[in-house]
């Protein structure tokens, strides 16, 4: 089913989340967390869940695999794809396998730059990028190709950065005003609904929301856009990604988080409240919402709990239709980070 489809199907004053995870490298990895996902499908219900995709198709395989038991779950799926630094046959095999399988939904995204391109502009890599990644460059090309190759049968997202794009590889200041035109190009090539990094600062993201909902273009006018969310899952791995993605903490966060940092249960109990707090203040904030539906995206690292406990104190978790349930917050594993 295609996302776009389920989020028009709910009531405009609704909330939805969804969930993202990472193909496990090993055999019993994918096991545990297909338990994971049997119990968050039935006891969460997230309306989507996101597959990711390893820069440069290294996770091709595993990506499918991880997908395809999503959907065996009755879980909506969305599958990453990136565009460069990967051959086209391996594009093109993704692309019909998640057909065969009976996913609608495409997160199209440009991957990381490949390390040897690292000292060279932009322009450059244009110029010199070797045989079929010429015709990849940046998402747009990628969103333009699936479009070509299958009309209107996937439903198209891609990503965008609330605080500025940040590129390891060319260090230049974030921003969101030079990043604009090319969200704005490839959301016009046919993107139906954007997902963004994961932010702590509410009110960057809710103007960078502002500024997406009044352009003048009017393309992100009524899509949905859908803020990134990441649980603290640990001291170190909350210190780890927020440099690693140059994602900012506010003042607050930091103090919050730095005054609990030896404790690895008050930090997790304090992410929680902190996310919370984040998805109230977005719920709050109609003005940018687009007239659609409010909608969460967690960063879940394939971990449970946290993620668990913020979708039940939000009340983000729908209503089961019938069938009795079994609260997924007791009823876990432990879970290392
Ligand atoms: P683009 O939209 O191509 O933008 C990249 C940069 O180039 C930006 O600075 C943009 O402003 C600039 N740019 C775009 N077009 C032009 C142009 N025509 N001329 C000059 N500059 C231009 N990575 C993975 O490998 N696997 C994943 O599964 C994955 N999932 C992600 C999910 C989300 C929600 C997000 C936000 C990111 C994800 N990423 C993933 C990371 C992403 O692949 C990288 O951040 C990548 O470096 C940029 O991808 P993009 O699609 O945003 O690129």
């Amino acid at each position: 089913e295609k996302i776009t489809d389920k989020i028009k199907a709910l009531p405009k004053d609704a909330t939805y989340f969804s969930l993202e995870f990472f193909p496990p490298k090993t055999p019993a990895g994918l096991q545990n967390l297909h338990a994971r996902l049997d119990r968050m499908a039935k006891g969460l219900r997230p309306l989507f869940v996101n597959v990711t995709w390893g820069a440069g198709g290294s996770t091709a395989t595993k990506s499918l695999e991880l997908a395809s038991l999503c959907q065996s779950l009755g879980l909506t799926t969305i599958i990453h794809l990136t565009c460069t630094n990967m051959s086209r046959s391996v594009l093109d095999d993704a692309l019909e396998n998640a057909k065969l399988m009976g996913i609608r939904n495409i997160l199209a995204l440009r991957g990381d730059e490949p390390r040897q391109h690292e000292y060279l502009d932009a322009t450059d890599q244009v110029r010199n990028g070797n045989g079929a990644q010429d015709e990849f460059v940046y998402a747009v090309d990628l969103v333009k190709y699936i479009r070509k190759q299958y009309g209107e049968y996937f439903s198209i997202g891609v990503a965008a950065y609330p605080e500025g794009y940040a590129e390891s590889a060319y260090p230049v200041a974030q921003d969101t005003a030079r990043d604009l035109p090319y969200l704005r190009e490839k959301t016009a090539a046919g993107a139906d609904f954007i997902m963004t990094q994961f932010f702590y600062d509410v009110e960057a993201y809710l103007s960078f929301e502002k500024v997406l909902r009044n352009d003048e273009s009017g393309v992100f006018k009524d899509i949905p856009i859908i803020p990134g969310l990441m649980p603290v899952q640990s001291y170190q791995i909350f210190k780890r990604t927020t440099k690693l993605c140059s994602v900012k903490v506010p003042t607050g966060i930091t103090t919050r988080i730095e005054s609990v940092k030896a404790d690895d249960e008050m930090v997790k109990e304090h992410g929680i409240q902190i996310v919370t707090e984040m998805i109230s203040k977005i719920r709050d904030s109609t003005e940018t919402s687009g007239g659609l539906p409010r909608g969460f995206h967690f960063y879940t690292l394939n971990l449970e709990k946290a993620v668990a406990f913020i979708v039940e104190r939000c009340s983000l978790i729908p209503e089961i239709p019938t069938s009795n349930e079994v609260a997924v917050v007791e009823d876990e594993d432990d879970e290392g980070p």
